[in-house]
């Protein structure tokens, strides 16, 4: 069946296909003289094209499924998205399911966010980057209402957002060295590992610059003892931290590394929500929030207050996302030590204005309301 048919035959996205969502139209926030009182929920898939093939330790692809939302109210629309990589089991079909099953009848306002997540979970336990796409939408409507972005509505200072790293991901020697020319205004620079030319990686791009570089080890390393020797060779080598570099399980091989890891750990794969980051508490020195994996913005501001609480770092990541899901993160990135909000930069076919990377910083767009993004088309 193909995806025209398929959503057809299931119903889904039916505003999308029968009327396409005109985004840039309703994007004032100037409200029209009619006022319904409704919220009113629009959605279509939209697949992210990536400039290179995304190679990491356990898969390779080279786009991204995704789904773009809008809520209405009173004519002003607040905009969202979902980001589905394949390893979190989401996709375009559930994404849509989900979204199809929400009615947002029950709420007359959109200032509703929190009876807003307690009924998104309470009608299903998963759906992430689903959720995500509506708290991101309510999110930018509300702060258009109000006139402001998020940045100032939680008082946060966008001077001090943090540097954001550039991805160079797991590939041949000339694409890397490549990748590294490409990544000349950032501060810092990602590397993804877990295969077995992790030391030849980073060597090559020692040969080109002494940035500091930040590892994602993606599960990667099997064996506590050759993870220690890794922690301790990138930490000559001018390495900020590791995240994720044993499989999620291995929570006692984990802490038994961090106790002697000279870099800290950062807990990614392991953690998803809120209650993750208690029990990555004392295994992990700090945790990677992704709006897709927090259910959106209203719990990510929640496990960035519950991880500085616990003295913990915290790293703000995303997926491969248009400008309008990082846009959103970044109105958080002031609360954080690092970013690594290039989902946005990775991507052939981004179809929103919103943040930028400025001297290697996050520049929050400061003087938009809500999250900060504006359609494209
Ligand atoms: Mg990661």
């Amino acid at each position: 069946m193909d995806r025209r048919n398929f959503l057809i035959n299931t119903g889904l996205a039916i505003g999308a296909l029968v009327s396409p969502i005109s985004i840039s139209a309703a994007d004032s926030p100037t409200r029209k003289t009619t006022r319904s009182g409704k919220l009113n929920l629009s959605f279509k898939p939209y697949e992210l094209q990536l400039r290179h093939a995304f190679n990491l330790a356990k898969y390779s692809r080279t786009a991204t499924p995704g789904v773009q939302v809008q809520i209405e109210y009173d004519g002003i629309v607040g905009y969202g998205e979902a980001s589905m990589p394949p390893y979190l089991g989401e996709s375009v079909e559930s994404v849509c399911n989900y979204l199809n099953s929400l009615d947002l009848s029950q709420f007359n306002t959109p200032f509703c966010l929190e009876e807003l997540h307690e009924y998104m979970d309470a009608l299903a336990p998963n759906d992430r980057a689903a959720k995500a796409s509506v708290d991101i939408a309510m999110h930018d409507l509300v702060g258009k209402i109000m006139g402001q972005p998020w940045y100032k509505i939680w008082g946060l200072n966008p001077d001090k957002a943090p540097d954001t790293c550039f991805t160079i991901g797991i590939d041949k020697a000339d694409v890397v060295r490549k990748k590294v020319d490409e990544a000349a205004p950032y501060n810092m620079l990602k590397v993804k590992m877990g295969l077995d030319n992790d030391k030849e990686l980073v060597e090559i791009i020692r040969e080109k610059t002494d940035r500091p570089i930040v590892v994602d080890a993606n599960q990667g390393w099997d064996d506590r003892e050759k993870a220690l020797d890794m922690c301790h060779w990138l930490n000559e080598r001018g390495c900020l931290f590791v995240e994720q570099p044993m499989p999620k399980e291995k929570i006692d091989d984990t802490a038994w590394l961090r106790e002697r890891s000279p870099l800290p750990l950062i807990a990614d794969e392991f953690l998803q929500r809120l209650p993750d980051v208690r029990r990555a508490h004392g295994v992990y020195d700090g945790i990677n929030i992704k709006l897709m994996k927090t259910t959106g913005l209203h719990e990510a501001y929640k496990m960035a207050t519950l991880a500085r609480a616990l003295d913990m770092k915290i790293l703000l990541g995303c997926m491969t996302e248009t400008s309008c899901g990082i846009s959103a993160a970044s109105q958080l990135s002031p609360l954080v030590d690092w970013a690594d909000l290039d989902g946005n930069l990775l991507i052939a076919n981004d179809c929103f204005d919103g943040v930028k990377i400025v001297n290697g910083k996050v520049e929050i767009p400061r003087d938009r309301p809500g999250i900060g993004a504006i359609p494209l088309v």
